[in-house]
């Protein structure tokens, strides 16, 4: 979840190449693919928007691959419930933030069912509800290159916004997974000068997953092992050697990994030699932090479509709006230290309490009373994702290219906290990524 308000959007398209919209490879081949002997066989690790996407080529390419993924299904990061509401909710990622990208091609080729969220803001400000405040928070929080590597929180304190303005401040920096304190207001905008995807959310009547699980996972289904956490890569030998938690090997000559940011953090793969430490060094000042998706279902509609600024979760959403349903369901999109604060509440019914109480404070008491049941979709605790998605942590300097390079033409890093054209923690950004992989395994 992004807002694009304050981004200067350059015209460039990925790669300078717009794609085709067919068959999401199709007929430029000759200036997107290298010219290429290789013939050996890619391992792809996780099977999220980037795995995903980099096996589509693969076979496009008829290129022997296998994706091996940790859990028990596929999508990573996107997610789908269809039996909460009378339409489909999405777990994970549910906006596509612009349509100038493989995915926008994509939409537009299937004729999948999107509409523009164009949905009202109110603010939880002085213990009340309001659809306007004095200071223009989002500007004055706005990114900014030419500012000092600080982070939001420290920025708008400069500026003059007190206390009363925390929770929105924090809303801010909660739509790019990060808690204020620790996202740069510098960092954020270099990374995001390359943002070229269009201005415009999106909302799928269906879901996102659908849109990746439909046309793109389909295709590859059989490629795909599931319930295989790989934990070990040794990359001396001429091949690449791979081992998962039940102790089963696989073999490739090139592996991508696509695994979470986080997992790399906490070394939750082995590798044999170690990464050189400036690789292990760059994974750890890229930020991720907590997140999660809690859907309070209500019998009446009782809210606002977007609230923001509240202590326990800054930014409500109403979920209604661009599905073809009429029931009411709230999300409260809760990152940074929020998540971890409803995480340490220990129950899923702690966590819609304090959410209820919250509500029943904005809303005089009818939040509870009109409350018929709540999903909790926690990607924190989930263990092959531990967080939300990546963000620009103060000192991130150029860490994510770093990150992002191969070791010894044998491990390729995508996924999209390895984006490096401002689309990071974006679903378009992870894909954009497993083609730059692909092309990089065919030229190594
Ligand atoms: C709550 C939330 C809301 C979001 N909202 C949006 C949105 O509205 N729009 C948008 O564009 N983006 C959104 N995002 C971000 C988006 O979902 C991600 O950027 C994108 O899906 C990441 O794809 P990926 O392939 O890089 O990683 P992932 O989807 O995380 O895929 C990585 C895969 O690796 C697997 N894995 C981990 N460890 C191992 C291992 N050891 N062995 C094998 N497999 C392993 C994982 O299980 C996972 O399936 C949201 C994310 C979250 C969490």
């Amino acid at each position: 979840m992004k807002r694009r308000t304050f981004i200067e959007k350059s015209i460039l398209t990925y790669l300078g190449l717009v794609l085709s919209p067919t068959l999401l490879v199709s007929c430029r081949k000759e200036t997107l693919f290298p010219d290429s002997n290789f013939s050996g066989k890619v391992i792809i690790i996780g099977a999220g928007a980037a795995g995903l996407y980099a096996g589509y080529i693969l076979k496009s390419r008829g290129i022997d691959f296998k994706i091996i993924e940790a859990s028990n299904r596929t999508g990573g990061r996107l997610g789908k419930k269809s039996d909460f509401a009378d339409y489909p909710i999405d777990l994970g990622a549910q906006w596509l933030h612009g349509r100038n990208s493989i995915l926008g091609d994509l939409s537009k080729s299937t004729g999948t069912k999107i509409t523009k969220d164009n949905s009202d803001l109110v603010y939880w400000f002085n213990n009340q509800i309001t659809s306007s405040i004095s200071e223009d928070v989002d500007s004055i929080v706005s990114s900014n290159s030419n500012l000092p590597d600080i982070s939001f929180l420290e920025y708008a304190q400069q500026q003059g916004l007190g206390n009363e303005y925390k929770y929105l401040v924090e809303q801010i920096a909660g739509d790019s997974g990060a808690d204020s304190s620790d996202i740069s207001i510098k960092w954020n905008a270099v990374e995001e000068e390359g943002w070229n995807s269009g201005d415009t959310d999106f909302k799928f009547e269906e879901s996102f997953f659908d849109l990746i699980d439909k046309n793109i996972t389909e295709e590859i289904k059989g490629s795909i092992i599931l319930n295989t956490p790989i934990t070990k890569i040794t990359y001396s030998g001429e091949n690449v050697l791979l081992n998962d938690k039940f102790g089963n090997s696989y073999q490739g000559d090139k592996v991508m990994l696509t695994v979470p940011i986080t997992i790399l953090q906490d070394e939750d793969i082995e590798f044999e030699p170690a990464l050189p430490q400036s690789k292990i060094d760059a994974f750890n000042k890229i930020g991720m932090g907590a997140g999660m998706k809690v859907f309070l279902k209500f019998s009446s509609k009782f809210y606002d479509e977007n609230i923001a600024g509240g202590e326990i979760c800054a930014a409500y959403v109403d979920e209604v709006v661009g599905k073809n349903g009429s029931d009411n369901v709230l999300l409260a999109f809760v990152m940074g230290q929020q998540a971890e604060h409803l995480t340490s509440l220990g129950s899923d019914l702690a966590i819609t309490n304090a959410l209820l109480t919250e509500l029943d404070a904005m809303y005089s008491g009818q939040a509870t009373v009109s409350f018929i049941n709540s999903h909790v979709e926690n990607w924190t605790t989930n263990p092959y994702i531990k967080g939300a998605y990546s963000y620009s942590k103060v000192g991130i300097g150029n860490a994510r290219s770093i990150a992002a390079k191969s070791v010894n033409n044998k491990l390729f890093f995508a996924g999209e906290a390895m984006n490096l054209n401002g689309h990071h923690q974006t679903v378009h950004g992870a894909i954009e990524t497993g083609y730059r992989e692909v092309i990089n395994i065919l030229k190594s």
